[in-house]
Protein backbone atom coordinates (compact mmCIF):
# COMPACT_ATOMS: atom_id res chain seq x y z
CA UNK A 1 0.00 0.00 0.00
CA UNK A 2 1.13 3.27 -0.81
CA UNK A 3 2.22 5.24 2.27
CA UNK A 4 0.85 8.28 1.54
CA UNK A 5 -2.88 6.80 1.30
CA UNK A 6 -2.26 6.49 4.94
CA UNK A 7 -1.30 10.28 5.80
CA UNK A 8 -3.37 12.04 4.00
CA UNK A 9 -0.94 13.05 1.32
CA UNK A 10 -2.82 11.53 -2.17
CA UNK A 11 -6.17 11.28 -3.22
CA UNK A 12 -5.27 8.18 -5.75
CA UNK A 13 -7.39 5.89 -4.05
CA UNK A 14 -10.70 8.45 -4.29
CA UNK A 15 -14.06 8.92 -6.14
CA UNK A 16 -15.78 11.00 -5.80
CA UNK A 17 -19.49 10.69 -4.97
CA UNK A 18 -21.76 11.62 -7.33
CA UNK A 19 -24.36 14.59 -6.95
CA UNK A 20 -22.12 15.92 -3.41
CA UNK A 21 -18.69 17.72 -3.28
CA UNK A 22 -17.06 14.64 -1.40
CA UNK A 23 -15.02 11.81 -2.39
CA UNK A 24 -14.20 8.33 -0.22
CA UNK A 25 -12.23 5.24 -0.84
CA UNK A 26 -13.26 3.48 -4.68
CA UNK A 27 -13.62 -0.30 -2.97
CA UNK A 28 -16.20 1.60 -0.50
CA UNK A 29 -18.76 3.32 -3.32
CA UNK A 30 -20.84 0.17 -3.57
CA UNK A 31 -21.59 -0.58 0.12
CA UNK A 32 -22.10 3.07 1.20
CA UNK A 33 -24.13 2.88 -1.87
CA UNK A 34 -26.16 0.12 -0.10
CA UNK A 35 -26.29 1.56 3.08
CA UNK A 36 -27.82 4.98 2.02
CA UNK A 37 -30.00 3.07 0.18
CA UNK A 38 -30.95 1.14 2.89
CA UNK A 39 -31.75 3.53 5.16
CA UNK A 40 -34.01 5.10 2.56
CA UNK A 41 -36.21 2.50 2.29
CA UNK A 42 -36.66 3.28 6.35
CA UNK A 43 -37.36 7.07 5.49
CA UNK A 44 -34.07 8.96 6.08
CA UNK A 45 -31.56 10.83 4.21
CA UNK A 46 -28.56 9.40 4.96
CA UNK A 47 -25.93 12.06 3.81
CA UNK A 48 -22.56 12.76 4.23
CA UNK A 49 -20.88 15.95 6.10
CA UNK A 50 -17.34 15.08 5.83
CA UNK A 51 -15.54 12.02 4.23
CA UNK A 52 -11.93 12.26 2.94
CA UNK A 53 -10.01 15.35 3.95
CA UNK A 54 -6.30 15.96 3.34
CA UNK A 55 -2.65 16.16 5.34
CA UNK A 56 -2.89 19.99 4.68
CA UNK A 57 -7.07 20.35 5.86
CA UNK A 58 -6.25 18.54 8.61
CA UNK A 59 -2.99 20.54 9.46
CA UNK A 60 -5.01 24.03 9.07
CA UNK A 61 -7.60 22.10 11.73
CA UNK A 62 -5.05 21.63 14.06
CA UNK A 63 -2.46 24.62 13.87
CA UNK A 64 -5.92 27.05 14.12
CA UNK A 65 -6.98 24.86 17.41
CA UNK A 66 -3.52 24.93 18.63
CA UNK A 67 -3.07 29.19 18.02
CA UNK A 68 -6.87 29.61 20.02
CA UNK A 69 -8.43 30.54 16.65
CA UNK A 70 -10.98 27.64 16.99
CA UNK A 71 -12.79 26.85 20.00
CA UNK A 72 -11.62 24.13 21.93
CA UNK A 73 -14.64 22.42 23.31
CA UNK A 74 -14.82 20.10 26.88
CA UNK A 75 -16.43 17.24 27.09
CA UNK A 76 -19.24 18.98 27.19
CA UNK A 77 -19.00 20.53 23.60
CA UNK A 78 -18.25 23.99 26.48
CA UNK A 79 -15.46 26.11 25.19
CA UNK A 80 -12.52 25.88 27.58
CA UNK A 81 -10.25 28.99 28.31
CA UNK A 82 -7.42 28.60 25.98
CA UNK A 83 -5.18 31.69 27.63
CA UNK A 84 -5.21 29.66 30.58
CA UNK A 85 -4.21 26.21 29.63
CA UNK A 86 -0.33 24.87 29.36
CA UNK A 87 0.35 23.84 25.65
CA UNK A 88 0.46 19.86 27.19
CA UNK A 89 -3.60 20.95 28.21
CA UNK A 90 -4.46 22.48 24.58
CA UNK A 91 -2.70 19.22 22.69
CA UNK A 92 -4.44 17.07 24.59
CA UNK A 93 -7.75 19.29 24.59
CA UNK A 94 -7.72 19.26 20.89
CA UNK A 95 -7.42 15.05 20.35
CA UNK A 96 -10.06 14.97 22.27
CA UNK A 97 -12.14 16.37 19.15
CA UNK A 98 -9.00 16.51 16.02
CA UNK A 99 -6.69 13.95 14.63
CA UNK A 100 -3.17 14.89 14.28
CA UNK A 101 -2.72 15.55 10.67
CA UNK A 102 -0.95 12.39 9.33
CA UNK A 103 -3.26 10.70 12.27
CA UNK A 104 -6.61 11.07 10.67
CA UNK A 105 -9.54 8.26 9.23
CA UNK A 106 -10.30 10.52 7.45
CA UNK A 107 -7.63 10.85 5.23
CA UNK A 108 -8.20 7.18 4.05
CA UNK A 109 -11.20 7.69 2.32
CA UNK A 110 -13.01 4.51 4.65
CA UNK A 111 -14.14 6.95 6.61
CA UNK A 112 -17.11 9.32 6.92
CA UNK A 113 -19.19 11.85 9.11
CA UNK A 114 -22.99 11.74 8.28
CA UNK A 115 -26.56 13.14 9.41
CA UNK A 116 -30.16 12.58 8.19
CA UNK A 117 -30.47 14.92 5.57
CA UNK A 118 -34.38 14.93 6.30
CA UNK A 119 -34.52 16.27 9.17
CA UNK A 120 -30.96 19.16 9.41
CA UNK A 121 -29.92 21.01 6.76
CA UNK A 122 -26.37 20.28 6.13
CA UNK A 123 -24.46 23.80 6.51
CA UNK A 124 -26.50 23.60 10.09
CA UNK A 125 -24.99 20.19 10.81
CA UNK A 126 -22.14 20.78 13.65
CA UNK A 127 -21.44 17.14 14.54
CA UNK A 128 -21.15 17.59 18.15
CA UNK A 129 -23.38 14.47 20.58
CA UNK A 130 -26.53 15.90 21.29
CA UNK A 131 -27.15 16.20 17.59
CA UNK A 132 -27.19 12.63 17.16
CA UNK A 133 -28.88 11.22 21.01
CA UNK A 134 -32.21 12.47 22.45
CA UNK A 135 -34.09 14.27 20.56
CA UNK A 136 -31.57 15.58 18.50
CA UNK A 137 -32.60 15.52 14.56
CA UNK A 138 -30.24 12.95 13.81
CA UNK A 139 -31.07 10.44 16.70
CA UNK A 140 -33.21 8.37 14.96
CA UNK A 141 -30.65 7.39 12.22
CA UNK A 142 -28.62 6.71 14.50
CA UNK A 143 -30.59 4.14 16.09
CA UNK A 144 -31.54 2.69 13.25
CA UNK A 145 -28.00 2.30 12.38
CA UNK A 146 -27.27 0.79 15.84
CA UNK A 147 -29.44 -1.83 14.89
CA UNK A 148 -28.03 -2.13 11.54
CA UNK A 149 -24.55 -2.14 12.95
CA UNK A 150 -25.00 -4.53 15.41
CA UNK A 151 -27.33 -7.32 14.84
CA UNK A 152 -28.87 -6.46 11.20
CA UNK A 153 -26.52 -5.43 8.07
CA UNK A 154 -24.38 -2.48 7.95
CA UNK A 155 -22.65 -3.06 4.71
CA UNK A 156 -19.06 -3.47 6.60
CA UNK A 157 -19.94 0.19 8.13
CA UNK A 158 -18.98 0.26 12.18
CA UNK A 159 -18.95 2.75 14.79
CA UNK A 160 -14.77 3.31 15.81
CA UNK A 161 -15.83 6.23 18.63
CA UNK A 162 -18.36 4.32 20.22
CA UNK A 163 -17.53 4.34 24.01
CA UNK A 164 -15.32 6.97 25.64
CA UNK A 165 -11.51 5.25 26.23
CA UNK A 166 -9.98 8.60 27.62
CA UNK A 167 -8.82 8.63 24.03
CA UNK A 168 -10.99 10.53 21.12
CA UNK A 169 -14.40 11.83 22.56
CA UNK A 170 -17.39 9.51 21.24
CA UNK A 171 -18.66 10.41 18.15
CA UNK A 172 -22.13 8.89 17.06
CA UNK A 173 -21.81 11.07 14.00
CA UNK A 174 -18.43 9.22 12.52
CA UNK A 175 -18.61 5.86 10.72
CA UNK A 176 -15.87 3.81 9.46
CA UNK A 177 -15.69 0.72 6.75
CA UNK A 178 -14.36 -1.78 8.05
CA UNK A 179 -13.01 -4.23 5.03
CA UNK A 180 -10.16 -0.40 4.07
CA UNK A 181 -9.64 0.90 8.11
CA UNK A 182 -9.01 -2.36 9.15
CA UNK A 183 -6.15 -2.82 6.43
CA UNK A 184 -4.64 0.21 7.31
CA UNK A 185 -4.16 0.25 11.19
CA UNK A 186 -2.69 -3.16 10.16
CA UNK A 187 0.43 -1.25 8.52
CA UNK A 188 0.71 1.88 10.25
CA UNK A 189 3.47 1.56 12.78
CA UNK A 190 4.40 3.98 15.44
CA UNK A 191 7.57 4.56 13.75
CA UNK A 192 5.52 6.36 10.69
CA UNK A 193 3.67 7.48 13.47
CA UNK A 194 6.73 9.46 14.37
CA UNK A 195 8.30 10.29 11.33
CA UNK A 196 5.12 12.04 10.14
CA UNK A 197 5.09 14.36 13.42
CA UNK A 198 8.94 15.08 12.68
CA UNK A 199 8.59 16.00 9.21
CA UNK A 200 5.64 18.40 10.04
CA UNK A 201 4.94 22.14 10.33
CA UNK A 202 2.97 21.57 13.36
CA UNK A 203 2.59 23.44 16.36
CA UNK A 204 3.49 22.03 19.49
CA UNK A 205 5.42 19.35 17.79
CA UNK A 206 7.90 19.22 21.03
CA UNK A 207 4.77 18.45 23.17
CA UNK A 208 3.23 15.83 20.35
CA UNK A 209 6.39 14.06 20.38
CA UNK A 210 7.58 13.83 24.30
CA UNK A 211 3.97 12.40 24.53
CA UNK A 212 4.36 10.38 21.40
CA UNK A 213 3.67 6.86 22.38
CA UNK A 214 0.67 7.62 25.17
CA UNK A 215 -0.51 9.61 22.09
CA UNK A 216 -0.37 6.80 19.63
CA UNK A 217 -2.09 4.41 22.02
CA UNK A 218 -4.43 6.04 23.11
CA UNK A 219 -5.75 8.33 20.41
CA UNK A 220 -4.96 6.22 17.18
CA UNK A 221 -4.55 2.51 18.13
CA UNK A 222 -7.60 3.03 20.87
CA UNK A 223 -11.10 2.33 19.21
CA UNK A 224 -14.05 0.17 19.10
CA UNK A 225 -14.17 -2.34 16.42
CA UNK A 226 -17.37 -3.95 14.96
ZN1 LIG B 1 -15.20 11.94 11.60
Amino acid sequence: MNVDILIGKTTEHLVPLEGTKFFIHQQMLHDFLKLQQSARLEGFDLQIASAFRDYDRQLKIWNAKARGERPLLDDQERPLEYAQLSPTEIVFAILRWSALPGCSRHHWGSDIDIFDGKTQAADLVKLIPSECIGSGPSAKLHQWLDRQIYTNNSFGFFRPYREDHGGISPERWHLSYYPISRRIIDVYTFSLFKKNIEDSDIMFKDVILNHAEDIFQRFFLTFDLP
